[in-house]
């Protein structure tokens, strides 16, 4: 299904620039993003649990280079990247000016699965559950929780394995490395489901051109969120007081408007207004330009669609081969976006573009 991920982008240099580099390039400036991609990629750096950066567990020879040549935050050879994924110079063109992205096409996609109990239209479940059912992956890397909100990754072999992700966790985490995890599981055929910098680093790994077996040909389709920020985990125990909740009881977060939206067990929404979290967003994002998940196979978000649908870019053909057939297949119903929605993620896009912060 779809074509694979063809040639890969030169770059010799950068495999001389080991960890140290990516200490004084990427986390003494604070902008590591905690997605993941060193770790996963490399057995000597490892992101303990409540850390928020990756360390070296032993002394080690830098010089391999693998985790500055993949983090996203070191370099992002766009255009190069662009054009092995869309093959197209004049698709970039087109980006540049748009915050929506390539893509192929654009729906407003509820679940027909009535047992996906997704955070908007359910579109990511029940798309990744047609790619494990027509074999295009054998497993999906999602994100899910213990119960308390605290998101973990979950390598999902199965529809109801699949089901645990449904539901947007915001708070960050280091997610890529849930890749190394199916490697490991002896994945042949692996999906992805994250955020717009983690779709980036998971790029730079399938098409930088360097010499180690790291398993890149079995990452076989990404899925991006859109997003505007993620939260550091205090974020979590900031509303725990303040609305006076167990965390165990909750049974949704949104954001809608300027609010931070808690749906409890009983039914009842404890609004916190944004500005009171602001001081939870995590200092990584402060740069990324990236709102709709632009590098991803398909880019789903909640923004641009009625309440209890989903925005779907198919961006690739790969993408839209699994849009489309999981529509034919009844797995979902998928409409046109509005021009007043398309318009909103726009205005969004290119917000999140010009507040990024550009002095590091
Ligand atoms: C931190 C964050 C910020 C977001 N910001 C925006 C925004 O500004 N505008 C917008 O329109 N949409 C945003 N989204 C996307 C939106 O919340 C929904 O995830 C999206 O609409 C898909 O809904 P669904 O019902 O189709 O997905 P579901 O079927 O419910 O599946 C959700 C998928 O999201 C994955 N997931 C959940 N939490 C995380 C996480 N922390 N990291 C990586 N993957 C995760 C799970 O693996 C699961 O597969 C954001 C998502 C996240 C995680």
């Amino acid at each position: 299904m779809g074509t694979e991920v063809e040639g890969y982008v030169k770059l010799p240099t950068f495999l001389e620039q080991g960890f140290s580099y990516l200490k004084r390039d990427v986390l003494s400036k604070r902008i590591c993003c905690l997605c993941g991609t060193c770790a996963a990629f490399c057995d000597k750096i490892k992101i303990r649990e409540n850390e928020r950066k990756p360390e070296l567990v032993e002394e080690y020879d830098t010089i391999c280079g693998l985790c500055y040549a993949y983090c996203p935050r070191t370099f992002l050879p766009l255009s190069e990247i662009e054009s092995r994924i869309f093959g197209a110079e004049e698709a970039r063109k087109k980006a540049e000016e748009d915050a929506l992205g390539i893509y192929r096409s654009g729906y407003a996609v509820r679940s027909k699965k009535e047992d996906i109990k997704g955070q908007d239209g359910g579109a990511v479940t029940s798309l990744l559950a047609y790619a494990l059912d027509k074999s295009v992956i054998d497993c999906a890397v999602i994100t899910t929780t213990r119960g308390d909100w605290r998101p973990i990754t979950k390598v999902a072999k199965n529809y109801g394995e699949l089901k645990e992700g449904a539901g947007t966790k915001y708070t960050i985490y280091p997610g890529v490395v849930g890749v190394k995890e199916a490697i490991e599981a002896g994945c042949e055929n692996i999906g992805f489901v994250g955020l717009p910098c983690q779709i980036q680093g998971l790029r730079k790994v399938q098409t930088l051109e360097q010499p180690y077996e790291v398993g890149k040909e079995r990452i076989k389709l990404l899925l991006g969120l859109f997003c505007m920020e993620n939260f550091t985990e205090e974020l979590l125990d900031f509303v725990k007081e303040k609305a006076n909740l167990d965390l165990e009881t909750v049974r949704k977060f949104d954001i809608k408007g300027k609010e931070l939206l808690v749906y409890d067990e009983e039914g009842k929404v404890h609004a916190i207004a944004l500005d009171e979290i602001k001081r939870y967003e995590s200092e990584g994002c402060s740069i990324c330009t990236d709102y709709t998940a632009e590098l991803a196979d398909i880019a789903v978000g909640s923004v641009g669609s009625e309440d209890g649908w989903s925005t779907v870019f198919a961006r690739t053909e790969r993408g839209e081969e699994i849009v489309e057939g999981a529509r034919e297949e009844g797995y979902i119903e998928a409409k046109e976006i509005e021009e007043k929605g398309l318009g909103l993620i726009r205005r969004l896009g290119e917000r999140k573009r010009e507040e990024s912060r550009k002095d590091y």
